[in-house]
């Protein structure tokens, strides 16, 4: 046998399984799937995509999220090579690199792939449920399309209506045999080479952080507030403060908001000054007189792209950039106004300023803080995962490995790719 034979061969033999189904595992499957490899894609959603599913536009060209998944998905599908499975997690990892055995669980969706997205499921549901996707803000019906760009484009029943006769109204309303009451939680056994981690982040626990005044209607994350501006959000895009719906005039982003602080995240979250700045633009480009107050610690705008964009924000008269750790937020129990108390680490004065509205910059955790991967998954002490190198066969992608924008977890998810690819290879 040559060594191209030989090589062919070893090619042939292997396969990837990517966890996390967001931007860099998304990445890490159609790089990893277009040089000829059997990817194995899963994601705990119903849906593909992840957090860059729920951003109303994302820098640095400010384009809607669908300019970039949307593309994906088409590639996704277009693949033989690639299986995705939604609401699937991965229950056990044994074996070792190039040779893996993962037992996968799959959830039932209780919608098969008939479902034409008719929607008169939903409306027969005459349940309400807290809608994830918008962070509570709205509510779904107990049948629903997890958001409207969603991929796969099928509705899911909630697990909460399951066994009511909110499911019996859905199936009798459903006109196409796509509501399948009866679907159980199944298993899957796969053999795969690689294994990469792209789990993700979740948005830093705000209630957790106790002076900032989370508990404070009109005191909002920046995850929430891509909800607020996106117009398929729980207010069409309209950033309405939430006690009483009133369009801004004024609003204040509370920067490192658990971040860089020992008793939350110790570490910078990288990427919250430019979700600041950018929602700086949605703010001004809705309400052309709103004034927007940003306390900060230090600006973070890495690379030439960002500070340009810093700069063109820092130039507004509109925007106000106070160099001070935020000390306080507190709420006027009548008009339900915010004010931020702060020093001015620049002039040393106290500052108080009353707003409409707060936006706390809540860091990136990684989503499987607090949980215990299978498979002797190492992860660091903030719980990020940390690739084998030295080993191969076991990677970590994306924010699953450190805090990250869009452009710098495809490339990470690029090299992770060619790191399994080089796993199976070489086994
Ligand atoms: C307020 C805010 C605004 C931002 N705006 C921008 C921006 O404008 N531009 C930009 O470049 N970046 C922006 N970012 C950063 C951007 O969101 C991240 O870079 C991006 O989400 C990273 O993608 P990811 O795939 O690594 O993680 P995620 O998007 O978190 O995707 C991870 C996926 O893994 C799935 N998953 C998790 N655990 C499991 C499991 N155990 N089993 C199966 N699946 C699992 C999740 O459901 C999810 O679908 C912003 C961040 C914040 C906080
Ligand atoms: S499940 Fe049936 S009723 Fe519901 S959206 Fe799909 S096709 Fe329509
Ligand atoms: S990116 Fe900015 S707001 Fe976020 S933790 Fe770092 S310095 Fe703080």
């Amino acid at each position: 046998m040559t060594q191209e034979q030989r090589a062919e061969d070893q090619v042939k033999s292997g396969s990837i399984l990517v966890v996390g189904g967001g931007i860099s595992g998304l990445t890490a499957t159609l790089e990893a799937a277009e040089v000829g490899y059997e990817v194995f894609l899963v994601e705990k959603n119903p849906y593909l995509g992840g957090r860059v599913a729920q951003l109303r536009y994302y820098f640095p060209k400010l384009c809607p999220p669908t300019c970039g998944l949307e593309i994906n998905f088409k590639r996704i599908k277009d693949n033989p090579r690639i299986k995705y499975f939604t609401l699937a997690e991965v229950l056990s990892v044994s074996g070792g690199p190039g040779n893996y055995d993962v037992t996968i669980k799959l959830n039932p969706r209780y919608v098969n792939e008939k479902c034409t997205c008719c929607g008169e499921c939903a409306k027969a549901s005459t349940t309400e449920v807290a809608n994830d996707f918008n962070f509570g803000m709205d509510m779904t019906k107990g049948a629903y399309l997890p958001h409207q760009m969603a991929f796969p484009m099928r509705y899911v029943l909630s697990p909460k209506v399951v066994g009511t006769d909110d499911a019996k109204r859905c199936l009798e309303a459903c006109e196409y045999d796509a509501i399948d009451l009866d679907m159980q939680p199944k298993s899957m056994n796969l053999k795969v080479g690689a294994i990469i981690w792209a789990t993700g982040w979740k948005p830093y626990d705000a209630s957790k952080i106790t002076n900032l005044g989370f508990q404070y209607k009109n005191v909002i994350t920046n995850m929430m507030m891509e909800r607020l501006a996106a117009p398929n959000g729980p207010t069409g895009g309209k950033i309405l403060r939430p006690s009483d719906n009133k369009e801004i005039s004024t609003i204040a982003f509370v920067q490192c908001a658990g971040s860089r602080d020992e008793n939350h995240l110790p570490y910078c979250s990288y990427i919250c000054c430019m979700a600041s700045l950018k929602q700086t633009t949605y703010v001004r480009e809705l309400y052309p007189e709103a004034k927007v107050y940003i306390f900060y610690i230090d600006v973070r705008a890495p690379g030439q792209r960002y500070e340009k964009f810093y700069k063109k924000i820092k130039a507004d008269e509109n925007v106000f950039l106070i160099k001070g750790k935020v000390a306080e937020v507190r709420e006027d129990p009548n008009s339900k106004d915010i004010t931020v108390v702060a020093e001015n680490a620049v002039t040393g004065e106290r500052i108080e300023q009353t707003v409409d509205m707060a936006v706390l910059a809540t860091g990136m955790e990684p989503s499987v803080a607090g949980t215990k991967l299978p498979g002797n998954v190492r992860v660091d002490p903030d719980g990020f995962v940390i690739s084998d190198l030295a080993q191969g066969g076991m990677f970590a992608t994306g924010c699953a490995a450190k805090p990250l924008d869009v452009v710098s977890s495809n490339q990470h998810a690029t090299g992770m790719a060619l790191k399994a690819i080089q796993t199976l290879v070489n086994r």
